[in-house]
């Protein structure tokens, strides 16, 4: 039986995807194998990914001067691409916003100054700091922040005034609503919560940006190599990137970025309507600065929350459970959940209540 998955990574992915990966699996295209079985030099798979590469810029409208590049290592591996690839000047600015945004910054400081303009660790990160007064440094490369903190269920709603380059580790809301690509220097994230399983990372980045890697730099992290040699340079994720492609294209079906964000804002408002409606759960976040794909609440007690967890899986309601650093529940509710599943998760929330309260 399928269950409503509400996993912040690996996530749940469209059924009409699944279902066509299962058709092909075993002939794909007439090959005879599955695409994990083939040389990522046939003209099979390259197919794969050039459409997944041109969906992809389609769907986000990614100007001709940015380079799409797919890479490994996840969105952890990009803390230290980033600062190898871009830090030219020794110096670059961080927003501090949560677990990963903290991460990718005490990994910039391995290669320079890793400066944090802001944070806002002091509430837990429940909120994005004021962006109107933050004071930049004059030497730095380009300003990094995490537009959507999985863990702790905020998002920028807009972005830091700044003439440096803005990187974006966007692993959690990527293609989730509509973005202007030319607002950013660089954006990364990995597949496995909006996209695809985990294994295929996507990289955007500004061409001019390119070929400007300290000495140090891996070859495999070198934007450029990856760049000229359409991310085959070496075997890629072959299984990552071809699900990729069919999630573009269901995306595409349904109507593009504009129509998901309709249905991902709908979700996210029936179910922050129901938390701020009662006065047994409660989300912590700043109200303006709250995500619409990761949703953390607890009822009164810790004891009620563990409670809560293990009803709702018998229920098929499953991994809600909070990350540990926040505590509580966190429904994550990426474009891949159903309206449906959030209704369903509203209506055991009610139940829950009343027997409870
Ligand atoms: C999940 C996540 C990461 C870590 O991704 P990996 O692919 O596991 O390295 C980094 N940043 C954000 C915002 C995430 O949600």
């Amino acid at each position: 039986m399928r269950v409503y998955n509400f996993s912040a990574g690996p996530s749940i992915l469209p059924i009409e995807v699944l279902e066509e990966a299962q058709r092909d699996l075993l002939d794909f295209n007439g090959s005879g194998m599955s695409i994990t079985e083939m040389s990522h030099r046939t003209k099979t798979f390259m197919a794969v990914n050039d459409e997944a590469n041109a969906l992809l810029r389609e769907l986000l409208n990614i100007p001709e001067e940015y380079a799409v590049l797919f890479v490994q290592g996840g969105a952890s591996q990009q803390f230290a691409a980033v600062p190898l690839n871009l830090m030219t000047t020794g110096e670059a600015d961080y927003l501090v916003t949560g677990n990963f945004a903290s991460k990718a910054q005490e990994e910039g400081l391995k290669y320079g100054k890793a400066n944090i303009v802001a944070s806002s660790k002091d509430k837990n990160y429940t909120y994005i700091p004021n962006l109107d007064n933050l004071e930049f440094s004059k030497n730095a490369s380009y300003v990094h922040l995490t537009s959507n903190n999985t863990i702790f269920g905020t998002r920028f709603t807009k972005l830091p005034k700044t003439s440096a380059p803005i990187v974006a580790d966007m692993s959690s809301n990527i293609l989730s609503e509509k973005i202007n690509v030319k607002d950013y220097g660089l954006i990364y994230a990995g597949a496995q919560k909006n996209i695809a399983p985990a294994g295929v990372t996507i990289v955007i980045v500004r061409r001019d940006l390119l070929g400007k890697q300290m000495p140090i730099c891996p070859t495999m992290l070198n934007y450029e190599i990856q760049a000229k040699n359409d991310s085959l340079y070496n075997t890629p994720p072959c299984f990552s990137i071809y699900m990729a492609m069919l999630v573009f294209r269901h995306l595409k079906k349904l109507g593009g970025i504009e129509e998901i964000q309709k249905i991902n804002e709908y979700k996210a408002s029936l179910l922050y309507d129901f938390i701020d409606n009662s006065d047994f759960y409660t989300n912590k976040v700043n109200k303006v600065d709250r995500s619409i794909m990761n949703v953390p609440f607890v009822t009164t007690s810790e004891e009620l929350d563990a409670k809560f967890i293990k009803e709702a899986t018998a229920n098929g309601l499953v991994s809600l459970k909070g990350h540990r650093l926040a505590g509580g529940m966190r429904a994550s509710i990426y474009n891949a959940m159903p309206v449906d599943g959030v209704k369903a998760l509203i209506e055991f929330m009610k139940k829950f209540e009343l027997e409870n309260k």
